[in-house]
């Protein structure tokens, strides 16, 4: 195990560290056409009982940086740096024991897609209670009662009975549901939540959001809420962080990023999402053009091809420079701050209804 001796990072200014604390973050997979840089150079934190919404595009990074937190990477193809600190033990360096004893009960995941993480041979009652008794040491009438219990606070209607069911037995939301209890029969301290409710219909969506938020004031776990979908978050997220290309190009408190965002990206993906009550004939605005490829990205900013500003900034910088994160609140742009500011209030804003 790696203990607190590299002082690099993820401590702030009184040295003392966040509850999660990911720095410099860079995975990469070695592939027969090349180095794919899916994560390349990422750093955020968290603290206990908060929820950062990490947002952006298919294929920006965002599933592979939470596999890398779990340690759900392929060691042989995949090439990890940086550091990941979890309540001051660092991941990076962890071995495959050590992550097994993190992952399901100090920090565990929610798919999109139950059915991944649950099997179908199994009744949903042993697949939660087993890894109950492993982390807890449990008896197995003690970890049914639990289990029973588990059931019934995710909203499983006659939870003694259902226990028994095959997962092919519950429908879609029921199965969210119970891959919820499933991740949090062991109270981890670290719930990610990679598209929990991308697959269901939006009734079952607002339902599985709601539970979240509510077993978060009962668990108090740190939530990574993962999706493509600003609307998602906008009511459960503490802190958004937008990405792009395996970067983070803009960050800030829910609030800032919903209302003032900085970025023509995190524009573009506001202006693209349909805003709930608002009239049927709005018009939404997709962002031109697709992600990136990660083989190969564009020089600069990776956004520039798509970009409608970067004829904006003088001296075509952003094809020739990388624009960095500033710390704390802010974007990865080359804008100017009054620019960032004009264009939004004038260009975007009156398109977001
Ligand atoms: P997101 O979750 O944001 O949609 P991912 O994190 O899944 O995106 O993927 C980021 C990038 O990494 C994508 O370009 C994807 O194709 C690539 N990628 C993910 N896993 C692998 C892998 N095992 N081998 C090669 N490339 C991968
Ligand atoms: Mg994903």
């Amino acid at each position: 195990m790696t203990t607190l001796t590299k002082e690099s990072g993820g401590l702030s200014t009184d040295g003392s560290r966040s509850f999660l604390s990911v720095r410099d973050l860079r995975v990469q997979f070695s592939t027969e056409d090349g180095i794919v840089k899916a994560v390349d150079g990422l750093s955020f934190d968290i603290e206990r009982g908060k929820t950062l919404g990490i947002v952006g595009e298919s294929g920006s990074g965002k599933s592979v940086t939470n596999l890398t937190i779990l340690g759900l990477h392929n060691p042989k193809s995949t090439n990890v740096q940086g550091e990941i600190w979890l309540d001051g033990q660092e991941l990076i360096g962890a071995s495959e024991r050590e992550m097994e004893k993190i992952r399901g009960n100090k920090a565990a995941m929610i798919f999109q897609d139950p059915l991944t993480a649950m099997s179908p041979y199994y009744t949903v009652g042993r697949q939660i209670s087993e890894p109950y008794m492993k982390h807890t040491g449990a008896s197995k009438k003690e970890a049914r009662d639990r289990t029973i219990q588990m059931l019934e606070k995710v909203g499983i209607p006659q939870p003694k009975l259902r226990v028994d069911d095959y997962p092919h037995q519950f429908s879609g939301g029921m199965r969210q549901r119970a891959m919820i209890a499933m991740a949090l029969v062991c109270d981890p301290d670290l719930l990610i939540a990679d598209e929990p409710t991308t697959a269901l219909d939006v009734t079952v969506q607002a339902q599985i959001l709601d539970l979240l938020k509510d077993l978060q004031q009962e668990f108090g776990s740190a939530i990574v809420f993962i999706t493509h979908d600003l609307g998602v978050i906008s009511n459960m997220a503490d802190d958004i962080m937008v990405m792009y290309a395996g970067r983070a190009v803009e960050r800030g408190s829910r609030r800032e990023v919903l209302r003032t965002p900085e970025h023509p990206y995190a524009w573009g993906l506001l202006s693209s999402m349909p805003r709930l009550g608002s009239d049927v004939g709005q018009q939404l605005t997709p962002i031109p053009g697709s992600p990136p490829s990660l083989l190969n990205p564009p020089s600069g900013c990776a956004f520039n091809p798509r970009c409608g500003f970067s004829s904006e900034v003088p001296g075509n910088r952003c094809v020739t420079d990388r624009p960095e994160l500033p710390a704390g609140r802010g974007a990865a742009c080359h804008l100017t701050p009054a620019q960032k500011q004009t264009f939004f209030v004038e260009k975007i804003k009156p398109r977001l209804g």
